[in-house]
């Protein structure tokens, strides 16, 4: 006695679902990713990095685009991270990864997209070069000493 793949709890006696099952399992499945196009993206970018047409970097990043895209609803009821947490988030990430004490606006922007970030290119340029950065020409903006403006254009975390 086995019971049915689908995870309904039924015995399926000698077969791996009872019929029509099957179907259940593979919507779960879809819905689980965000759908058949992401399930075919998380596929697709398997067989790539197996294959080693993908690094190790890119097939990670990939899979965490694709799963916390379907964690969206769930975290707005428990409190989305803010643009800031996300730039500083990066900025850890981006630093860590290029072993400098330095990162650029595109660098935080490119990091953010690949995690599926809600938020607009203006709007993280808006923060990293004013609301965050406690060098800024406008001075009046700066709400949070994170950042620093390096005189070559680069930032610095301050912490
Ligand atoms: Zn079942």
């Amino acid at each position: 006695m086995a019971k049915c793949e689908c995870g309904c709890g039924e015995d399926a006696n000698r077969a791996q679902f009872l019929p029509g099952h099957d179907q259940r399992l593979r919507t779960a499945l879809d819905a689980e990713v965000g759908g058949l196009l992401p399930l075919r993206t998380l596929i697709r970018a398997a067989h790539a990095y197996f294959d080693g047409n993908l690094n190790d970097q890119t097939f990670t990043q990939t899979v965490r685009a694709i799963l916390s895209s379907t964690r969206l609803p769930q975290s707005a009821e428990t409190g989305q991270s803010t643009c800031r947490d996300e730039i500083l988030e990066c900025a850890q990430a981006v630093t860590r990864q290029s072993g400098l004490d330095h990162f650029t606006i595109p660098e935080i922007i490119s990091c953010m997209a690949k995690r599926g970030s809600r938020y607009a290119e203006s709007t993280i340029r808006t923060h990293i070069v004013s609301r965050m950065c406690a060098n800024a020409p406008d001075n009046h903006a700066v709400t949070y000493r994170d950042l620093e403006r390096t005189d070559r254009g680069e930032y610095r975390l301050l912490r």
